[in-house]
């Protein structure tokens, strides 16, 4: 028994220490950071029980259960930073104060000191699964899964102690029956140990990642793609269309004489002006169609499968419908038009997403050129024309 809990105090220990080196350099209040305790705890927690030919009877129970209970609680905290919940308040301290007090009060009667340490056991690790599964965290990625696995095996493990508690089988067990048992046990924790700790540090590292990558490919503005996001998705789509033969059309749009917001209004206000008409036009494009900022008031947009007809016909409606909604800038109502260069239609194997782009960008410069507020669509190439 006494290897055991070296085992798995060491085990503990070690996993503290390298999730504390990971969270190193983090704010204090980095969930990671409270993991770790939570894993120094459990590891003091078993260190105790390890000690108990040195130790009365009473401190090592006393100490080690409410260690167990303080590790549990830290656990609930990491997860709550995690999911940025807002802090458990006092609440904290009912089970680190519940527990030892359970002990001390049937110190002498294991059936049900067993019982009540682990009800209040098993309650923390069911408001830790509570808040797993909760609905709204669909964004912890797989890291969930082994967490609620790992936490509901040692649910039904606390579960299964009660019941042997309550029906008095562990009295009658034999002294070899029950350290099989607890080495099962101890076993098991292990397990667990290691293995939410596993699926936490993967939690936080699929977020990181997460959010690196709509750092990378996401205009922090408006909110849309970025120009990397929406050239990647442009080469896709003209892949598309070029194996599946459909049509596919580009606009390219910009913003009208936006320099005179900013120099009217301030460089804040042109921002808001940028961020209006981002959400105008997302609002009137259809679910199949890809928009993204391009460059500064420039935006990109994709229309899959859709004729030049259609996407002038498209063109016009976003002319239109930015036209007719200024933004509110405080007491100013500042209205702004857009012009658009049109690409339409049917792609060749020759067709590249630079030629796309270069072609809406030429019949967008035609549209500034012919009093702007307008839409233009992209002449036929010079080859076709002498091709007849
Ligand atoms: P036009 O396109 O009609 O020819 O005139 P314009 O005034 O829009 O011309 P231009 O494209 O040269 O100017 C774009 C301006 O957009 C210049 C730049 O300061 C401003 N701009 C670019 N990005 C941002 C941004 O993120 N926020 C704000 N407020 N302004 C931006
Ligand atoms: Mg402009
Ligand atoms: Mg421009």
């Amino acid at each position: 028994m006494q290897t055991l809990f070296v085992v798995v105090t060491s085990v503990a220990l070690l996993l503290s220490f390298w999730v504390a080196f990971m969270a190193w350099g983090q704010p204090a209040r980095h969930a990671l950071w409270a993991w770790a305790l939570a894993l120094l705890f459990y590891g003091a927690s078993q260190a105790v029980f390890a000690l108990r030919d040195f130790l009365s009877f009473g401190v090592i129970l006393v100490t080690g259960n409410t260690a167990c209970a303080l590790a549990l609680v830290l656990m609930q905290v990491a997860l709550r930073r995690f999911q940025g919940a807002e802090s458990l308040g006092l609440r904290w301290s009912l089970p680190v104060v519940l527990v030892p007090f359970l002990t001390l009060l049937s110190l002498n009667q294991p059936r049900w000191r067993v019982l009540s340490v682990t009800l209040v056991f098993c309650y923390q690790i069911g408001v830790i699964l509570l808040a797993l599964l909760h609905p709204g965290q669909k964004q912890h990625g797989r890291g969930r899964y082994i967490l609620v696995g790992a936490f509901s095996v040692l649910l039904l493990i606390l579960s299964l102690r009660s019941a042997a508690a309550i029906t008095g089988a562990l009295d009658d067990q034999s002294g070899a029956d029950t350290s099989r048992w607890l080495a099962l046990v101890f076993l098991i924790s292990m397990w667990v140990i290691l293995s939410i700790t596993l699926g936490f540090v993967y939690m936080t590292v699929e977020r990181a990642e997460r959010l690196n990558f709509e750092l990378a490919m996401k205009d922090m503005l408006t909110g849309m793609a970025n120009r990397r996001a929406i050239t990647d998705q442009l080469l896709n789509t003209v892949a598309r269309a070029q194996r599946q033969g459909q049509y596919l059309s580009v606009l390219m749009l910009d913003i009208d004489h936006f320099k005179h917001v900013n120099d009217g209004y301030g460089h804040q206000a042109g921002d808001m002006v940028l961020r209006g008409v981002a959400q105008i036009l997302q609002s009137r494009l259809r679910a199949q169609d890809q928009i993204g900022r391009f460059g500064g008031e420039e935006f990109l947009v994709i229309l899959p499968d859709t004729s030049l007809e259609g996407a002038q016909t498209l063109a016009e409606a976003l002319r239109q419908a930015v036209e007719a909604t200024p933004t509110q800038w405080g007491a100013h109502s500042i209205a702004v038009t857009i012009s658009i260069g049109v690409r339409g239609g049917a792609v060749t194997g020759g067709d590249t997403a630079d030629k796309l782009v270069g072609a809406a960008d030429a019949a967008l410069y035609r549209a500034k050129q012919n009093g702007r507020n307008r839409v233009e669509v992209a002449l036929p190439q010079p080859a076709l024309l002498a091709g007849g």
